[in-house]
């Protein structure tokens, strides 16, 4: 139904769909290239938004009233459809504030159980800070080892990087499914294959994956998957944790209060079983409720059909912006998912982001929380272009268009 005659793909059709796309800023038409930031939010994604605090709300798990009853059945219809969606099964999906609190409850949880003195944590060069820090932070508490896997930007990811690192001693490798500075789509069943071979856990950032292309988590083997649900035409304040079940069921909860018990007594507290286990107090109802929606919107068109659209645009702004002279492409590899980044010769990120914003074309600009990442390649930042379902060539036509006059302003042309 997103595409009028189910058949092709109708970009414009979609866009139609997103209020936020149909509005101008700076009096111009708003070109939104920056839905790796954040995606923006289908007409049908809204009104479950105000459906469900409006005349569905109330609090779940522990009312016996109607509208408590309502709302636990669509709270946990949603973990179904979450589950479907990874194929996972429903024990093994926990509802968190964001792919951010997803890692942090693993490394809190899992790591300061299972982690020891010495024992050794592989990343990759590519992490967002929130794969990066939690991790960096409990190798410090635990004395354990960063071992960091680099990698040519211009090319695939090599899992020989991964390999060479790897010891007795190695617990963990975590990684993301696609760099969200870079693109870089990383081997994620390979890697997850070895770490299985070595003994050690794998953990996969798959907030710039889920978001283009389906997941299957058993197919991959990974023992950890995170998302936040705003990156999927969801709401803010809800993200996925997957966790294979086995491992949920041993390591210890990582919030207590209501909602994670099984019993309270005086002198000794029984939890629930997994996922409730990782669910302590009033969970996000609606964002997670809601995020079952915007996962009904993406499967009315398929992932396989909006990333298949996805990176022909991707293809059409990578040839746009490498045919602009002073423009260079940081990440040439051009089996990339989501996200293309560069620098200029002649402006700072920061101007040319500002610039192209009074031309209506919002892009992001910084070192997009990978500064791991800029260090190893002496950059301080890059301007980032980022597409979604709705994305159109157009978008790219606009940008380039706004390149050239950040070239003028700077005198480079
Ligand atoms: N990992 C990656 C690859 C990301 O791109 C982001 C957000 O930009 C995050 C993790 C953190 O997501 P959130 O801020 O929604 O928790």
């Amino acid at each position: 139904m997103l595409t009028k005659d189910k058949k092709t793909y109708d970009v414009d059709f979609i866009k139609s769909q997103f209020p936020a796309l149909n509005r101008k800023v700076w009096d111009k038409p708003l070109c939104y290239l920056d839905s790796a930031a954040s995606m923006q939010k289908p007409k049908m994604v809204l009104d479950s938004i105000v459906n469900n605090y409006s005349v569905n709300y109330s609090n779940v798990h522990r009312g016996l009233h109607f509208l408590s009853e309502q709302a636990t059945i669509s709270y946990e219809n949603s973990r179904v459809n979450v589950s479907k969606f990874l194929n996972a099964s429903e024990s093994e999906i926990i509802f968190t504030s964001g792919a951010t609190a997803a890692i942090n409850l693993i490394a809190y949880s899992w790591g300061n159980t299972s982690l020891k003195k010495d024992d050794e944590i592989i990343l990759t060069i590519a992490e967002h800070h929130a794969n990066f820090v939690p991790w960096q932070n409990l190798a410090h508490s635990k004395e354990a080892k960063l071992r960091i896997a680099y990698f040519n930007p211009d090319d695939e990811f090599d899992i020989e990087e991964i390999k060479k690192l790897a010891t007795d001693k190695t617990k963990l490798i975590a990684f993301p499914h696609v760099s969200n500075v870079l693109g870089t789509i990383f081997p994620v069943k390979e890697i997850c294959q070895f770490a299985k071979e070595i003994g050690a856990i794998s953990f996969v950032d798959g907030c710039q994956g889920a978001i283009h292309f389906g997941v299957d988590v058993k197919n991959l083997g990974c023992d950890f998957y995170c998302f936040s649900g705003h990156k999927l035409y969801g709401p803010t304040g809800v993200g996925v944790l997957y966790g294979n079940y086995e491992i949920l069921d041993k390591i210890p909860p990582f919030l207590y209060g209501g909602d994670m018990i099984d019993e309270v007594k005086i002198n000794k507290t029984t939890f629930a079983d997994p996922p409730l286990k990782f669910e302590a107090g009033t969970p996000p109802i609606v964002p997670a409720i809601v995020l079952g929606v915007a996962i009904d919107w993406v499967n009315t068109i398929g992932l396989d059909k909006i990333f298949e659209h996805e990176k022909k645009v991707i293809e059409y702004g990578f040839e746009k912006l490498d045919s602009i002279n002073g423009v260079n492409i940081f990440g040439k590899n051009k089996n990339k998912a989501g996200v293309i980044s560069f620098v200029m010769d002649c402006a700072h990120s920061h101007d040319i982001a500002t610039i192209v914003d009074r031309e209506g074309v919002a892009v992001r600009a910084g070192h997009h929380c990978a500064q791991p990442l800029m260090e190893a390649f002496n950059l301080v930042s890059t301007t980032r272009a980022s597409v979604g379902s709705y994305t159109s060539f157009s978008d790219f036509d606009r940008l380039a268009d706004s390149l050239i006059k950040v070239k003028k302003i700077f005198g480079d042309l």
